[in-house]
């Protein structure tokens, strides 16, 4: 554990200095704050010197670990070069269009037009407006209403927060009226007893028509979905679901818009999750990976229709009042540049051939008696906790159970992600295989001591 008790230590300073957000303060109190310095492949190092493997990858993000040659050279080379530019008024960089043709190439989609932001929620805020401004735009103002489904994460801006399925957001009084939220395709948690899969998919296809036939189909703008849904504990939906509901979707012409923030790049063992699911959406939001974590950037990347009729409507109507100062940052595309083409040569490779020892590390400790359920989707997976692996029971107290795993690892030296009742691994496609057995030897000795 850190050092807390100097009032000159890091820890001290970083809490006299900042306001935490998604920190439990009485758990830093008692504990400290971890201050990093710097990273070496999927590892970090505090301001003690002590070394953690990362096992998220910082945020979901960081794919290539934190000191690739590669990507390093990309960001000081597009300094040097054009250190910053905004992309509106007719001018932009070159990077930023390079970019641009580049996610059309790999995007799943026959042609696509890409718009820029800082980060995942501005990308998928900016995509609520797109929808909100084409409902103006063609005639049908009240066409506002966002589908999204419980345990989803979109973001924190008050639109997408009020698109996140998380209980947390009525601290805010959100959602925001006309977010309406489907259930969650979790079938391990969400199914009824007796209920096969099957028919718990159906059953969330049926949900879907009620909800378009209670609303009005006139009055729905778009429905958001994450392949796999991540901040909601890693869930994979269950077989067939969108296999069930997107001709729903599709009959009713509602635009279907996958939330790759975490999915994208590579994460499932396909450029996109959407691949994984074999679908295609009518736009991609994109973050995280596309930067591989070097630049904070999200891109909404827009199918042929969806982009033909924004397109239609800002030369008919008006231009599109929407746009952040560093939209389409050269610097950040260039790195997208270089993070798109490692994960083209080697990286996607790499989540492939890491899958196997992935599923079955998670599948040994699904072994334990406290661990109800192990889910994964390429390099995502979870592992949830219960009481009673029978009934499923939670854990309860001060503290959730995958909080004291998660601090247990930090303090042997592994960083894994708490959420809800199960701990969650995202790790870098650049982990080696000894570094995978590291991961899981080290969550398994946390999980012996904790229970
Ligand atoms: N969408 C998804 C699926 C995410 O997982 C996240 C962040 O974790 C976001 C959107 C928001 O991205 P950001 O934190 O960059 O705003």
């Amino acid at each position: 554990m850190p050092d807390t008790t100097h009032p000159n230590s890091w820890d001290a300073r970083a809490k006299s200095s900042s306001f935490f957000g998604f920190t439990d303060l009485p758990s830093i109190e008692a504990r400290g704050t971890v201050v990093l310095t710097h990273g070496e492949g999927p590892y970090v190092f505090d301001t003690e010197g002590r070394r953690y493997l990362d096992a998220n990858s910082g945020l979901w993000n960081m794919i290539a670990g934190f000191d690739h040659p590669g990507l390093i050279r990309a960001a000081q080379e597009q300094y040097a070069r054009f250190p910053g530019y905004h992309a509106f008024f007719g001018r932009m960089s070159d990077q930023t269009v390079m970019l641009s043709e580049k996610l059309a190439q790999v995007s799943p989609f026959e042609s696509a037009k890409t718009f820029y932001t800082n980060s995942g929620s501005e990308a998928n805020d900016t995509m609520v407006k797109m929808l909100w401004f084409l409902a103006g735009a063609e005639g049908q103002p009240e066409r506002r209403k966002i589908l999204t489904r419980g345990n989803a994460y979109h973001g924190v801006t008050a639109v997408t927060a009020s698109m996140t399925g998380k209980p947390y957001n009525s601290l805010f009084g959100l959602p925001l009226p006309g977010f309406i939220h489907l259930t969650c395709p979790h079938y391990w948690r969400e199914g009824r007893d007796g209920e096969s899969e099957a028919e718990f998919t159906a059953r969330l296809a049926e949900e879907l028509e009620e909800v378009i036939a209670r609303e009005g189909v006139d009055t729905i703008a778009g429905f958001f979905a994450e392949p796999v849904q991540g901040a909601g504990g890693v869930i994979p939906p269950s077989a067939g679901y969108f296999d069930a509901i997107l001709p729903i979707l599709r009959r009713h012409k509602i635009p279907v818009i996958a939330d790759e923030v975490i999915t994208g790049l590579g994460r499932t063992g396909e450029m996109w999750g959407c691949e994984s699911y074999d679908f295609v959406p009518d736009a991609i939001i994109s973050s995280k990976a596309l930067t591989a974590g070097y630049f904070p950037m999200g891109a909404v990347i827009l199918g042929p229709e969806l982009a033909d009729r924004l397109q239609r409507a800002t030369r008919e109507v008006e231009e599109f009042p929407h746009g952040f100062t560093a939209s389409g940052h050269p610097v950040g595309c260039a790195i997208a540049l270089a993070a798109i083409d490692l994960v083209e040569t080697e990286l996607l490779d790499r989540v492939r051939a890491l899958t196997p020892s992935f599923e079955a590390g998670l599948a040994r400790l699904a072994e334990h008696p406290h661990i109800g359920e192990a889910r994964s989707r390429g390099l995502m997976g979870a592992l949830e906790a219960v009481r009673d692996k029978e009934t499923k029971a939670p854990w309860d107290g001060d503290l959730s159970v995958s909080e004291r795993i998660a601090n247990t690892c930090t303090d042997h030296g592994l960083i894994c992600r708490p959420l809800g009742q199960a701990v969650v691994l995202c790790p870098a496609f650049i982990m080696t295989e000894a570094q995978m057995a590291e991961m899981f030897e080290k969550l398994g000795a946390a999980l012996e001591e904790v229970f």
